[in-house]
């Protein structure tokens, strides 16, 4: 008999991932089949913004709601992969005041609390912001790494009892009698399953359309700038209606400067990329958050698709709610077996999942409920190891938390990322624990080749020790990885980091 789970969930984003999560801790058979790893899609190119919601409360409350509930369920749950660093919103002389003080009044209105502080109080708790502001609100905006928190949600999944299938396609949901009963991956394979959830972001309309399901998707593309530096401690937002390249996000070593909104082509959305002109419109209206950042190197830029639902596929994606979209495909198209969980943020993502595991449930007659805004997720559960360990644990500790305690730190201490400060210790658990192949999946869920050097110093020192693990040499996960990383150097080699990509192409040897 070939085995029927209770749940197929079709994408390893933050919205797969926590909705795989729920449905484990609420004892349901759950599978989740991503077509490449998990955070290839939006998930792993955002701004790593836990936000307050403070940038919505002025247009969207219901969102802004949302967000600074979901923000104080993280900062306990999520504990290893947030870092609290509050947010500033900076009002410049072009912005004026009266922007503010409607802000200041919606944000109290959706419960978040948001504070005036005078513009030399602000410049004192963040020397790097314009000393041109006029105006200065705190908001509890954090950082969120979104590589860790989806990393955990699987692992708390796996660690009860789902199931996981990566690099495998979804090709096509299986039929039979008007009810979809699972689906067909690019394989060949035919999984069952009595739901199949549909939380693939912005290629949810692709495989809805071929079950004759008809979802409206908007894909809205943002770009990002990585700087080399950790120029600010705060996150800083411009206190004005959402534009291009109002929020600065410190993240680990770096800072994260974004983003722009540009309706984009479905077929544009597998080879997302930040274009030149987007990186020199980044850089023109990030300098005016943080004028240093006009003489901060810039390490990479990259690009991302927000998953938009829309009734009308017009304008720029941002007049669209990021709202969250919950579809019952049997209510709405007479389609049993088939749920969509899509919209919203990475900061909705554990709230999207409760909705969507809610409606499973109600459809599979399970009373179980959520859990997941109580238990801590692997890594931040209990106090985090201190600071007095050893050089090479310091920095896996911070990345992983109490999951520390599963790496060998006395066979596997030698440092081999020297910018994030990996051992091989950490890439052992990384291989054993996410079923890494290659340098850019081993990236995703340790920071190799992620800091300052973008890994021209020290690819090949982890080549070499991944090459005992997976099936690959050396030189071809270094090929990999150069391939990869070149794509976010291209738009903006210029400087230093011009001068890097020449050093790195002397030592591999290879085309770029
Ligand atoms: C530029 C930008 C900045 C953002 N900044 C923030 C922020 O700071 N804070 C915040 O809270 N939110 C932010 N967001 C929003 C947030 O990133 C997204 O809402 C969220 O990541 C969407 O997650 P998802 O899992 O729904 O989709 P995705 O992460 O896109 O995941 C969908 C997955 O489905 C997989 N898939 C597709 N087709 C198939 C198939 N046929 N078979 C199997 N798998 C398939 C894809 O490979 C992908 O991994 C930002 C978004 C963008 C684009």
């Amino acid at each position: 008999m070939q085995k029927e789970y209770d749940v197929i969930i079709i994408g390893g984003g933050i919205t797969g991932a926590a909705t795989l999560r729920d449905c484990a801790l609420r004892g349901l058979s759950s599978l989740l089949i991503e077509r490449g790893d998990i955070c290839d899609g939006a998930s792993g190119r955002n701004h790593g913004l836990l936000h307050s919601g403070a940038r919505y409360a002025v247009t969207d409350r219901e969102g802004a709601e949302e967000c600074i509930r979901e923000n104080r369920i993280l900062r306990r749950i999520a504990s290893n992969c947030v870092e609290p660093t509050d947010g500033l919103f900076i009002s410049l002389p072009e912005d004026g005041l009266d922007y503010q003080a409607n802000f200041i009044a919606k944000c109290r209105e959706a419960g978040i609390d948001a504070q005036a502080i005078d513009p030399a109080e602000a410049l004192r708790m963040e020397p790097a912001i314009n000393p041109a502001i006029i105006g200065a609100v705190k908001v509890p905006d954090a950082a969120v790494d979104p590589f860790r928190l989806v990393d955990a949600h699987i692992l708390d999944a796996q660690r009860h009892g789902a199931e996981i299938l990566k690099f495998t396609a979804v090709a096509s949901l299986v039929k039979e009698d008007g009810r979809v009963v699972g689906v067909k991956t690019s394989k060949g394979d035919v999984l069952r399953a009595k739901e199949v959830v549909l939380a693939a972001g912005i290629w949810t309309a692709d495989i809805a359309a071929a079950a004759g399901v008809r979802i409206g998707m908007m894909p809205s593309k943002g770009a990002l700038v990585i700087y080399g530096h950790r120029v600010a401690n705060m996150v800083i937002n411009r206190c004005r209606k959402p534009a291009n390249a109002d929020i600065l996000v410190p993240g680990d070593v770096v800072s994260v400067l974004g983003t722009t909104s540009d309706k984009v082509p479905m077929d544009a959305c597998d080879d997302m990329h930040a274009t030149p002109a987007e990186v020199d419109l980044l850089m023109r209206e990030g300098e005016k958050l943080v004028p240093s950042l006009a003489r901060t190197r810039i390490i990479r830029a990259y690009a991302g698709v927000r998953p938009l639902v829309v009734a009308d596929p017009a304008g720029d994606g941002r007049n669209v709610s990021r709202g969250i979209v919950l579809l019952d495909h049997e209510e709405r198209d007479g389609v049993p077996g088939l749920i969509t969980i899509t919209g919203g943020k990475l900061t909705t993502a554990r709230l999207m999942a409760e909705m969507a595991t809610d409606l499973i449930c109600r459809k599979l007659g399970s009373t179980a409920v959520c859990e997941t805004a109580n238990r801590p997720l692997p890594g931040s559960e209990g106090r985090k190891p201190g600071f007095k360990d050893p050089f090479n644990k310091r920095a896996a500790i911070g990345r992983h938390g109490t999951e520390i305690g599963k790496m060998d730190f006395e066979k596997g201490g030698e440092i081999l990322c020297e910018c994030e400060n990996v051992t091989r210790a950490e890439i052992e658990y990384a291989v054993k624990n996410f079923g890494v192949r290659n340098i850019s999946d081993l990236r995703r869920h340790t920071r190799i080749g992620m800091g300052t050097c973008q890994g021209s110093f020290c690819i090949r020192k982890v080549a070499r020790v991944l090459a005992e693990y997976v099936e690959a040499s050396a030189d071809e996960l270094v090929y990999e990885y150069r391939q990869e990383r070149w794509k976010g150097m291209t738009p903006v080699l210029w400087g230093d980091t011009l001068r890097e990509a020449e050093y790195m192409h002397k030592v591999d040897g290879n085309e770029i």
